[in-house]
């Protein structure tokens, strides 16, 4: 794997061969592009991308997907369990997914049909926006979380346009 994996020692719920096999379950094209994967426990990176793109966090966030050019990064800062960095993890990837790796079509099946027909969400930070809906709809994928059975139409597209089984 070419990402790199790092500042997990500063930590005890995950080693980094926890954090490395996650990701091993995910399809090779979703990591295609992502260059690190950070633990940034004082949030030094999240603090410097704010002061950059003069784009604050919303609070609460705890963690980030930042894109550029030649740069893909997800930053994580704040978790307590094991399966609150799993959340974490998969969903911050679900932003690299959802912008890099599904076609144009997809997102707008995404944001144009699947969203107005079916009102319920998998959480209600799900209902924030398109992007957020489907990083949550993908981590609750990739959890096996119960909460998208409730959700068929989110369930058949991440099932069958995203991991195309
Ligand atoms: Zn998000």
């Amino acid at each position: 794997m070419q990402i790199l994996v790092a500042g997990f020692d500063r930590q005890k719920f995950v080693s980094r061969d926890d954090v490395i096999t996650a990701l091993l379950r995910l399809p090779e094209l979703h990591l295609r592009g992502i260059k690190v994967v950070r633990y940034d426990p004082n949030r030094i990176i999240a603090t410097t991308m704010t002061w950059l793109t003069d784009e604050p966090l919303p609070p609460g966030t705890r963690g980030s997907y930042y894109q550029s050019e030649n740069m893909s990064a997800i930053v994580v800062w704040n978790f307590s369990s094991r399966e609150e960095f799993y959340h974490i993890l998969y969903h911050e990837v679900g932003h690299y997914v959802f912008m890099r790796t599904l076609r144009q079509h997809q997102r707008d099946q995404w944001m144009k049909e699947i969203r107005p027909r079916e009102p319920q969400t998998v959480s209600t930070y799900a209902r924030k926006n398109s992007r957020e809906d489907f990083s949550e709809s993908y981590a609750a994928w990739v959890n096996k979380d119960p909460s998208l059975d409730k959700c068929p139409l989110r369930k058949a597209f991440i099932k069958h346009e995203v991991f195309a089984e």
